[in-house]
Formats: structure tokens, sequence, C-alpha cells
């Protein structure tokens, strides 16, 4: 069947003279926040294609137990300047850090199963490292080529200079700080990192570690699409989602757009806006018709893209002292016990769990986090082996000091297998051309007769907030304006 048949029988059509068609590819944050914008400018005509059979995207609340939970987003991340934290706030349906923080408060058991303790001193200096401290700015806009971890390694090595006695532990404390900054950045190894990551971020002042209550992280998608609080108030956005409809060309050589997918439907439109992560731009390369320019081609190449797994374990009766304070336990590797699990290939990925942390309103519950390529590891496992592997690690750091009993269930997350996404955000990578490998190359429209034809959003075309939620809203809104603008 020729291409102009197959538009004339396809199931839908945005195509309306009056009214341009807008095909949004990607029912995530940023996608959302672009069809909403569309709608309250009046654009009626719009569709959302996407690929899973839920909305979302890389925010996933899952219900488990009358209990929800995060698989995906978790932490709304700073308060002023945040649109996340400004559209939710009046609602109180976040509370004050839970589970993983990047402070050096939870725990730490080392892998003799003994409590580690650092003196004040040594608290402080790690801290510093933690928390991003310690001159990291001026050293950051100053070697515009170097690592994160050229700066944080170098304050290792002058912390065991002045602390000798943790010198035997020097891969282990190396790896937990690591795993942390993986965190931030989702990269493989803060050496993999580059400074510029940190000097673009701009950080939204306030408190970073709001985590959402009974609703969930899902409460943004329906706060953006107006369900919350006023369902009465809904934007159409809903009815105009085709889920499980996965695009795979973007055919821009005619007048109009056509876009096919793997269902073989064909639906056409004025403009496309695409939300696909950085991830799935990295891996469907023949996804544009003619092929995006070398630029655009070279940014999304050299641009990076990470993977960050988390687990959840659930006991009937939990181990762990409930009645006190005590938010979790981080685990430090012995340089022996670190070197022997890493030559083990099926549980060398335990090695990038930072460690269990619990949750004030969910007792019977502990999360744990995966960094970087141990998260890859860890998703290529079964749920049983991974359930087992837990046990096994949380008996070998805390076994001395708990009765670590075996977890009844599991549920880990597999963001980078699933190809819809191939990891969770993006960070800038070194050695890359950052003139070229940025989020503003990223964003840069598809222009044809000066009329934004293919339109960049999500996460990783933010200048200023890439890696996050409010980041990627922020790019939904942008790409819709420029659409909005386009006809005003
Ligand atoms: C584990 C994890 C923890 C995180 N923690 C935080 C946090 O604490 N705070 C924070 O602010 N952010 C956090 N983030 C990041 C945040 O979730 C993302 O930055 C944000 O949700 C990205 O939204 P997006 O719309 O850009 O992309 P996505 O949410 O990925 O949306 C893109 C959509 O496109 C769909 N799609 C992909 N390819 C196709 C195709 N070919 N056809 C049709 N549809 C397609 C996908 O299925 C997806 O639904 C975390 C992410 C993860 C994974």
């Amino acid at each position: 069947m020729d291409i102009e048949t197959m538009i004339k029988e396809s199931k839908i059509s945005c195509e309306n003279s009056n009214n341009p068609s807008v095909i949004i590819i990607g029912a995530g944050a940023a996608g959302i926040a672009a069809a909403a914008k569309l709608y309250e400018n009046n654009f009626k005509n719009i569709k959302i294609l996407e690929a899973e059979n839920r909305i979302g995207g890389r925010i996933h609340t899952i219900e488990f137990g009358n209990q929800m939970l995060e698989l995906g987003a978790h932490w709304i991340v700073g308060e002023h300047g945040n649109i996340v934290h400004e559209l939710a706030m009046e609602y109180e349906l976040f509370a004050e850090n839970s589970g993983m923080t990047d402070d050096l408060d939870e725990k730490i058991f080392d892998s003799s199963g003994n409590l580690v303790i650092f003196n004040e001193s040594e608290y402080e200096e790690l801290s510093v490292i933690y928390n991003h401290e310690g001159n990291f700015e001026h050293y950051a806009k100053n070697n515009k080529t170097a690592s994160v971890g050229d700066f944080y390694n170098d304050k290792i090595e002058k912390f065991l200079k002045a602390h000798p006695k943790w010198k035997q532990n020097k891969k282990g404390i190396t790896n937990i700080l690591d795993l942390m900054m993986m965190a931030l950045y989702s990269a493989d190894s803060w050496n993999d990192a580059s400074v510029i990551s940190y000097i673009d971020y701009e950080k939204c002042p306030g408190t970073y570690i709001f985590h959402w209550q009974e609703r969930g992280y899902h409460s943004i998608i329906d706060i953006i699409m107006k369900r919350y609080p006023k369902p009465e108030e809904e934007l159409p956005i809903i009815n105009n989602i085709i889920l499980n409809t996965k695009v795979s060309l973007i055919d821009y050589s005619n007048e109009k757009i056509i876009i096919k997918t793997t269902n073989n439907e064909i639906f056409t439109a004025d403009h496309v806006i695409v939300t696909c992560s950085l991830g799935v731009l990295k891996n469907q390369q023949q996804l544009f018709k003619p092929s995006l320019s070398k630029l655009k081609q070279k940014a999304i190449d050299q641009m990076g893209y990470g993977s960050i797994g988390k687990i959840y374990l659930f006991y009937n009766d939990p181990w762990w002292p409930l009645e006190t304070n005590v938010t979790g336990f981080s685990f430090l590797w012995k340089d022996n016990d670190l070197e022997l699990f890493d030559k083990n290939d099926k549980k060398n990925w335990l090695l990038g769990l930072v460690g269990f942390y619990t949750f004030t309103s969910k007792p019977n519950i502990l999360s744990g986090w995966v960094m970087g390529k141990y998260s890859r590891d860890m998703e290529k496992l079964t749920d049983e082996e991974v359930k087992n592997h837990c046990w096994e690690i949380l008996q070998k750091f805390l076994g001395k000091t708990y009765n670590v009993t075996c977890p009844t269930s599991i549920i880990k997350s597999k963001w980078y297998t699933n190809e819809n996404f191939h990891g969770t955000y993006s960070f800038l990578k070194i050695n890359s051309d950052h003139k070229i490998a940025n989020p503003a190359k990223l964003a840069e429209p598809v222009i044809k007769d000066e009329k934004p034809i293919i339109l960049f959003a999500g996460e990783a075309t933010s200048t200023n907030h890439s890696t996050t939620v409010h980041g990627a809203i922020e790019t939904g809104w942008r790409e819709a304006q420029r659409i909005i603008q386009h006809y005003s």
C-alpha cells in the first residue's frame, strides 16, 4: 500500500485546516505539560502517542498492598523556582524526606558487619564531598574539561592523608561517595560526568528532599491536566492520548508530517513534539526521515544518559528498629570484600547498592538504590535472584547487629531494559564537545519555511533543570509556547 492510501485509511488523522494539528510523542511530564499548554491556548487538534500502556513516563507511581511506591522520580528537588513545588504546594500532598537522602545521617555498616563511626572532623570532611561543597563550584568553573571525579578523588586523597587509619578502606570510601554522586548524574562513575553538568544545573533553593505522600508523584501529572483538585475543570488530554502506540518513523520530507507506528498506524500532523528520552533517541536512529542534522545527531551521540535502579523489599515482620529514628543503612565495603565481590559475575551488581532505607509512613518496606552499570546488571537477574542477593548482603552488613530475615517479596525497576526509556536521565560526559553536546542543541527545532515542524522537549533538553521532573515540565511548556508563538 502506498503512503497516500495509508494516510487515507489511517484510523486517526489530526488534519484540520482551521486548527493546526500537533502530535506529541510521549505522555510523560514533558508531553503532558506541552498538551496542557496548547489546550489552554485554544489549540484543539492534539494527540499524544504513548508507547507504554500507561501515562507518566519516568514518573511511575505504583500501588502495592495499599501503599504508593515510586519506581521512577522520587523527590521534589528544591522549592523556589521549582514548578512542581509551586504547582502542588497548596494541596499538602508532600512531606519532607523519606528514604535515601544525600546526608551521611544514616547508619553506615561495613562489610564485616560493624557499625562505622567517623569522628567529628572525618564526618565533616566526608560531608563536604557528599554535599558538593568545598570549592567544587570554583573548581568546576576553572576546570571545564575535568570530571566530577577529578575533584573528589583529590579530596579523598587529602582525607586519607589526614586520617591514615582509613587508608585500608580507600576503595570502599571512594565507592560509596562515587555511588552517591552517580545518583545525581546517573553516570557509570563520577569519572564519566563532566563538571559542566554541575555548572549548568540551576539549583532550586529550599528543601530539596520533599517526597509525595498518599497520592504519589503521579499527582503532578493530574495537577497539570487539571484532573486534580477539581475534576470538573479537567483539560481534554486523557481522551487524546493513545496508549500502546510506539512511533517508529517521523517522516518530515512531505508538506504534512507523517508519523508511523509499530502497529502500522499512520498519523499526520503540522507539528510534532518529540519528548522521548535521550536514551530512546540514541537507540532509535531511524526515527527521522530525513535524518536529523549532523550537529543534532552529534549532540544525541555525545550527551550522556545513564541508569539507576530501585528495589523495594517487603517484610511481614520488619527486623530493624521501628521505634527509633533510624532512616536507613548505608554500605561501606571493606577493600578486600569489594575486590572479592567484583570478581563474582553474578553478584558484583551489589557493589552498586548504596544501602537500604526506611520509610516513616511505610514501616514494612526497605528501599534500595542501585547505581550506574550495576543497575543494568541487576535488571538482568530475576526478582528471586535479586531478593536473595539482597538478603545475603543485608546479613553480611547488618547480621551481627540485627536478626535480618528474608524479604517476603520484592519489586525492582527496569528502566534500562525497557526500550521506551533505555535508562533514567541525562548528564554531560567528559571528552565531549560541549559546544554541540548540550541540552540547548538537543532542543533546537527542525524548521521548514520558518515553521517549527519537529520540536524537542523532555528532561535532557532542559538547559538549567535537566534530570528532573520540573525540568521536563518546563521543556514541554517551552515547545508548546514555540508553536503558540508561531501562530500569534
Ligand atoms: C529511577 C528514577 C528516579 C528519578 N528521581 C527523580 C527525582 O527524585 N526527582 C526528579 O525531579 N526527577 C527524578 N527523575 C527524573 C524524572 O523522572 C524525569 O526527568 C522526567 O520524568 C522525564 O520526563 P520526560 O517527559 O522528559 O520523559 P519521559 O517521562 O521518559 O516521557 C517520555 C515518554 O515517551 C514515551 N516514548 C518513548 N519512545 C516512544 C516512541 N517511540 N513512541 C511513543 N512513545 C514513546 C515513553 O514511554 C515515555 O512515557 C528520576 C527518574 C528515574 C527513572
